[in-house]
């Protein structure tokens, strides 16, 4: 707000003061916040996906959209797609400096600043986007995060879930844990250790480039996300069996991160407002994800002679062990990793025995 306009407005509260001397008290604080209400912010929110990428890039210019209409255009956010502002992966960094104000992604995607981050997106059979969003709000896991990303400036908001994602395109059949051996798969983070260990090599494609790869062969198998950006890649032409479920990502949580200064540097009613659009994103785009992974699992069905096919038991059984034993690894090394995953760890028992007593029966006997 340049000084003349700050002057003009100064007056008109000078004049409701006045006005309210002689009323109630009421009138008084009325007046008051208007000084505030009256600045305009313009912030930059740089994002780790391509632009307009389909329901999250997408559900960042929502979001954008959403906070300007509900600040009646006073928090004004220009959504930068991943590498037109900062490449992809920078995003934290950028926020923790204060180079941008805001960005959108994944927790885990910073696992190498500090590898308790990713307890916070989704690791290999933890908890469902309805159990991870009971753990973050009322099971203690938003406080831990707010705390360990403050050591970096930065306040978090779920913003977004994936739901939980497919098992992966594979070219050969997994019938048992010695067809993981020598299998090359594009399986990044947590999930692509626990393929190291279970005998395979975790090759990290960008996104970008797993069609061509795996068409000629640099990889055998790839996991990407669900039946509808997978459908988009066009998997199904180049491979014969699409497995589930996703063992690796159970129900990645999306992120808004926003530099701390930045954000206290608000009004509270603009800030309230940042909270309840994170809010909506969080549910809408896990909405918008399992809509369209319906609609686009019944096409692969239809259209193509892809076989779906579902990891057998004792093949989770095994990798969920080599999970649990890096977790064990994990928290022995790293103080937060150990009080993360705790946290997660107990929640998650609890949670998985009521989810399976509230829920289990209708999805496994009742079709
Ligand atoms: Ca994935």
């Amino acid at each position: 707000m340049d000084r003349k306009e700050f002057l003009k407005k100064g007056a008109i509260v000078g004049a409701l003061t006045t006005l309210g001397a002689s009323c109630t008290k009421i009138d008084n604080s009325i007046a008051a916040p208007s000084i505030i209400s009256q600045r305009h912010y313009k912030w930059k929110m740089v994002t780790t996906w391509a632009p307009n990428f389909p329901v999250v890039g997408e559900g960042c210019n929502r979001l954008a959209q959403w906070i300007k209409e509900m600040s009646d255009g006073r928090l004004d956010i220009r959504v930068y797609g991943g590498g037109e502002l900062v490449p992809p992966l920078e995003g934290f960094e950028a926020v923790s400096s204060g180079a941008v104000e805001m960005s959108h992604g994944a927790s885990y995607y910073w696992a190498g600043i500090q590898p308790a981050f990713q307890f916070f997106t989704s690791i290999p059979f933890g908890m469902n986007a309805q159990q991870m969003n009971a753990w973050l709000d009322f099971g203690g896991g938003k406080e831990l995060w707010a705390q360990l990303y403050e050591k970096y400036n930065i306040r978090p908001f779920m913003a977004g879930n994936t739901g939980v994602q497919m098992g992966g395109w594979f070219n050969r059949k997994i019938e048992s844990m010695a067809d993981f051996k020598g299998l090359k798969m594009r399986m990044p983070g947590l999930g692509g250790k626990v393929l190291q260990k279970a005998g395979g090599t975790a090759v990290l494609s960008p996104g970008s480039e797993l069609y061509t790869n795996l068409e000629r062969g640099v990889i055998d198998a790839t996991e990407w996300i669900g039946p509808y950006h997978d459908y988009l890649k066009g998997f199904h032409q180049i491979a014969k069996y699409y497995y589930y479920p996703g063992w690796h990502e159970p129900g990645s949580v999306l992120e808004v991160i926003i530099n701390k200064r930045s954000y206290e540097s608000l009004p509270k009613d603009l800030q309230a407002i940042i909270e309840a659009a994170c809010y909506r994103s969080n549910q809408t785009m896990l909405s918008e994800f399992e809509a369209k992974n319906n609609q686009y699992l019944k096409k692969i069905r239809a259209e193509t002679d892809v076989e779906i096919l579902p990891f057998p038991s004792d093949v989770l059984r095994q990798l969920k062990l080599y999970a649990e034993e890096i977790y064990e690894d994990m928290a022995s090394q790293d103080e937060w990793s150990n009080k993360v995953y705790h946290s997660f760890k107990s929640f998650k028992k609890d949670i998985t025995e009521w989810s399976y007593i509230a829920e289990g029966k209708f999805y496994s006997d009742i079709q």
